[in-house]
């Protein structure tokens, strides 16, 4: 299944998303297997970000080639990182880069979002706490990241998580490919079996350090490729089997 939220009604709702419609649910689908209620035309329905995470755990230098290129050594252990939840934004919203801040990145990753709380979860028991998956763009002001050392800012900005459209609740994470494509030129250009850590191991690293709760997100790390956004561009995550995110970039106003 494909779910996705979206607005109708003066409310948020649960929909499964398919070729021509929407199938609404009308039951939490993080709690019980969804119950549908009714069904929309496809173009009726305008996809928000498909979860609200409480937080947003990321790991950097996931990717053998993206490691090479940021000149870093392999990792022994994921580098772990926060996103804050205002980060957050939909498909077709539009990512504000502050032009004070200079070079600001795109980067394309499966993101998995978790089903249930999860503590402790060892690795062969991760797809319990898993709902599904979904496109994420960790888009970093790459200067005030190497300036801060730490990522809090270079992360953080409000836009600066594109995430959606469509949750996937039915697809092996092993091998898919992920790609990133500014103006309709591709960027980025790898495969999930290339992941340094992959999901399942990273579901026993992080929730063995913190609580997972039910919609927080793992961002998994990006391929190498990454390059600079500018105003009037239009970047697209596409994940094989999961999805396409779209997101226009405009200049932050002052
Ligand atoms: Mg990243």
């Amino acid at each position: 299944m494909r779910l996705i939220k979206f607005f109708a009604g003066g409310q948020e709702r649960y929909g499964a998303l398919e070729d021509d419609r929407v199938r609404e649910i009308g039951n939490d689908p993080y709690v019980s297997h969804p119950v549908f209620v009714g069904a929309l035309p496809r173009s009726k329905v305008r996809p928000l970000a498909p979860c609200r995470p409480g937080k947003i755990v990321a790991v950097g230098l996931n990717y053998r080639d993206h490691a090479a290129e940021m000149g870093k050594p392999l990792p022994a252990e994921p580098l772990l990182f926060l996103k804050p939840s205002t980060a957050v934004i939909g498909p077709e919203d539009p990512i504000e880069l502050p032009l004070w801040a200079g070079r600001v990145d795109y980067e394309a990753e499966l993101a998995l979002v978790i089903r249930t709380r999860a503590r402790r979860v060892p690795r062969a028991r991760a797809a319990e706490v898993i709902l599904g998956y979904t496109c994420i763009n960790d888009v970093t002001a790459r200067e005030l990241q190497r300036r801060d050392v730490q990522y809090t800012r270079a992360k953080g900005f409000d836009t600066f998580a594109p995430l959606g459209p469509c949750i996937e609740t039915d697809v092996d994470p092993a091998d898919l490919r992920v790609q990133c494509f500014v103006n309709g030129e591709c960027r980025q250009d790898s495969r999930t079996a290339q992941l340094i850590f992959p999901p399942d191991y990273l579901i026993e690293h992080i929730s063995s350090i913190m609580t997972l709760e039910p919609g927080d997100v793992i961002a998994c790390g990006t391929p190498g490729g990454v390059g600079p956004l500018k105003p009037g561009d239009v970047v697209e995550v596409r994940i094989e089997g999961v999805g396409s995110l779209v997101n226009p970039v405009i200049a932050r106003k002052q």
